[in-house]
């Protein structure tokens, strides 16, 4: 009984919000159960939100990714740390465009965009301490 429906383009938004954040937190080595669990419950809440404003598909990883950065803060401390700033406080990147297309990580200090979302682990790919 293969019952195959169309996947909307909400679906696949939601479907690739998942799996950019996921990426990065695989990338950080912090993607455990009660993490991913975090993912989901945004996605969920995202899908709602979608639903009323599809025109906002294309912000939906950026959304999650704040989502789960605070979430984050809450239980485990700040997520993404900045792999660019190699000396002074560790600090966390921030999403931009907040609410908007083509999310990336930005470091405000250093004032660089580091990655797209779900592109962490390619930035941090071979990592040359110098
Ligand atoms: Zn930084």
């Amino acid at each position: 009984m293969g019952r195959m429906e169309p996947v909307s383009p909400l679906e696949q938004a939601l479907h690739a919000a998942r799996a950019l954040v996921l990426a990065d937190l695989v990338a950080r080595e912090v993607a455990e159960a009660d993490v991913v669990s975090l993912v989901e419950d945004s996605v969920a809440q995202r899908r709602w939100w979608v639903e009323q404003w599809p025109e906002g598909a294309a912000f939906v990883a950026g959304l999650v990714a704040q989502d789960v950065q605070d979430a984050l803060l809450d239980r485990y401390g700040r997520w993404p740390l900045c792999p660019v700033c190699g000396s002074g406080d560790p600090h966390a990147l921030e999403v931009e465009p907040e609410l908007g297309p083509d999310p990336h990580w930005v470091c405000h200090k250093a004032g660089v965009k580091v990655a797209a979302i779900g592109g962490l682990s390619s930035s941090l790919g071979g990592t040359s301490s110098s």
